[in-house]
């Protein structure tokens, strides 16, 4: 018998109130599978592998049978998969290295297809390469037939609560496009990817409940309130009445605030704030929109190709997506970040993805002037797209420049594609920036140069705090430490403000940071004036600007600059500034 009304308190870092029922991501452990085996074994070995070969035929037949006839392509693709699972020649090889380097079926496997891959890459043939990517999936198969374990991720049907112990950006976009309603998850910081993710498709989610994942089963009714990180398991039917009462509420502010956003952030003091839009995916220019958003600050590129990391060569890919990117947004400027991989963020299929320190490893603008190839297919592509349909002004910056040499060598990288295009007969519009992404301490004390070679500067808040502090940015075991207004980081913001302002180019904050009225107000304080953020927090941000006096507010900031502590800055905003921030959050009475 469960117990009805079970209470859990999280995080809320998106917010929002829903009622569903879970749905637990369960998974397996990955073992090495690897291992040597001893002559009287080879029998048993071959055996093994011939029964995952049968399963693997079986299993693909299974899913064939269930795409609906007009989907010929996903049926062509399993038919292909078949077709490799049953080629003589690949079984004979992978007999024979069990046979002669006496390994178990799974190495074998591995093996030979490595050298099929080899071989694959040798040939310089479209078709080819294609084939590499298929090689994948069908050994990934086979081996999981091998061990017996499950290495995807289950889909959650519509309107369901996913409840997972943690999960990857990569597993969020596929979930996220099955419109889920809510996500609990024990492991995962308020900036991590994963959480950037989620905020895109808008999903209302807690993290940080441990062991929630044992606690509630699939098919619990669940109550996710996480404007206050509140869930509530087994509700009883007071409990559910209740909580539909809030989701109104809830609703009925969201809808308020709406009406509203298409209204500029002006002070009471008639100053004008910008306000733009991070997105992380193109068809989010939706609700970039109608959310009030004034320009792109901020469009993660990566998340594009992320589980398809091979496309990310693929120049037509990055020219059509910033196509449609152009031609459907009416707000300028746009600001396209090139692919920032690496980190949190890895590909499925990565290969990159086991160094021993990944957020201090090949990560962002590292590992783009390592692969100079996907960085110059995508810059290409970019530009080709604006040469066609340049009617609003476009911006190009880098992530996590650490040094001069480092961004000089990304912009030769684009200076290298702008003259292969006028070569090729292209004309290149004249009003293209080039900008910087100021998300390490270095690149603040190093601004006032690097503002002499930027056309603009945009502030990552949340790498920012993750460097500065020390704090790992995805790990909730000291998401209490991580401060964006540790008084350290505003003086390297004021820093690099001042280095902005010198040298006259525009500087913006598009970290997270800026979803947080605190720390919008100081921001703006010091001297601010365009701020980018999701579409979902514009409405509030804006109202909040609509609400104070910018005097007032650079006066408390030059006090706050003073103090010594997160906790004393905030305390200082709350008490000069309550009624302003309030207004701008939801609040409910009972
Ligand atoms: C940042 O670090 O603040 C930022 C905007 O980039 P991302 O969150 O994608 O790392
Ligand atoms: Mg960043």
């Amino acid at each position: 018998m469960k117990i009805k009304n079970q209470y859990y308190q999280g995080n809320g870092v998106i917010p929002g109130i829903v009622i569903g029922r879970a749905f637990v991501i369960e998974r397996e452990k990955d073992t090495d599978t690897h291992s040597h085996i001893v002559s009287q074994q080879v029998e048993i070995e071959i055996d093994r592998f011939k029964n995952a070969l049968k399963k693997g035929f079986d299993e693909l037949e299974m899913i064939k049978n269930k795409i609906s006839a007009d989907h010929k392509d996903p049926g062509h693709i399993l038919e292909a998969h078949q077709m490799m699972i049953q080629d003589e020649e690949l079984q004979k090889q992978v007999i024979e290295t069990i046979r002669h380097e006496l390994v178990n079926a799974e190495w074998a496997i591995n093996k030979t297809l490595e050298k099929w891959k080899t071989l694959f890459l040798s040939v310089d043939d479209e078709y080819m390469q294609e084939r590499i990517s298929d090689l994948k999936f069908v050994s990934r198969r086979l081996i999981r037939n091998l061990s017996g374990k499950n290495n995807y991720i289950a889909q959650p049907p519509p309107d369901a609560i996913v409840v997972a112990k943690e999960l990857s950006p990569a597993e969020t976009i596929q979930i996220g496009k099955n419109a889920i309603s809510g996500m609990v998850i024990e492991k995962g910081g308020k900036t991590s990817h994963t959480i950037i993710i989620a905020k895109a498709f808008e999903i209302p989610t807690i993290v940080g409940i441990k062991n929630i994942t044992t606690e509630v089963g699939t098919g619990d009714l669940l109550l996710l309130d996480a404007n206050s990180g509140q869930l509530i398991a087994n509700p009883d039917v007071e409990m559910v009445q209740k909580y539909r009462t809030r989701m109104h509420k809830a609703l009925a502010f969201e809808q308020n605030l709406l009406k509203q956003s298409a209204k500029p952030a002006k002070t009471k003091d008639d100053y004008t704030i910008k306000i733009s839009a991070n997105i992380d995916f193109v068809n989010e220019i939706e609700a970039a929109n109608s959310h009030g958003a004034e320009g792109i600050g901020l469009y993660r590129t990566e998340f594009l190709f992320i589980n398809n990391f091979r496309d990310a060569l693929d120049e037509k890919l990055h020219f059509k997506d910033t196509l449609k990117l152009l031609e459907s947004s009416s707000i300028s400027p746009i600001t396209i970040r090139t692919f920032d991989l690496g980190g949190d963020k890895f590909p499925l299929e990565a290969d990159f993805s086991n160094e021993p320190n990944p957020a201090l490893g090949l990560r962002s603008i590292r590992l783009a002037l390592k692969e100079r190839t996907i960085l110059k297919s995508q810059l290409r592509g970019i530009l080709r797209a604006y040469i066609k349909n340049h009617s609003v002004e476009l911006r190009i910056m880098f992530p996590l420049v650490g040094s001069m040499e480092e961004f000089l060598s990304a912009k030769e990288v684009y200076w290298e594609c702008i003259n292969e295009l006028l070569q090729e007969g292209h004309d290149i519009p004249d009003n293209i920036s080039i900008g910087t992404m100021i998300e390490l301490p270095s690149a603040c004390m190093i601004s006032d140069h690097l503002a002499t070679k930027s056309d603009f500067f945009s502030i990552g808040s949340n790498d920012l705090t993750q460097y500065s502090l020390g704090i790992d940015r995805n790990n909730d075991m000291i998401s209490d430490l991580y401060q964006p207004l540790h008084p350290g980081i505003l003086r390297l913001i004021k820093r690099t403000i001042k280095s902005a302002k010198n040298a006259k180019i525009p500087i913006s904050v598009c970290g997270d940071t800026a979803t947080d009225p605190i720390a919008a107000l100081i921001l703006i304080g010091m001297g601010i004036e365009n701020l980018s953020m999701p579409p979902a927090y514009i409405p509030h941000i804006k109202k909040l600007i609509r609400n104070i006096e910018l005097r007032k507010v650079e006066k408390i900031t030059e006090q706050a600059l003073e103090m010594q502590t997160a906790k004393g800055i905030i305390q200082l905003f709350i008490k000069n500034f309550e009624e302003a921030i309030d207004d701008s959050r939801l609040k409910y009475s009972e």
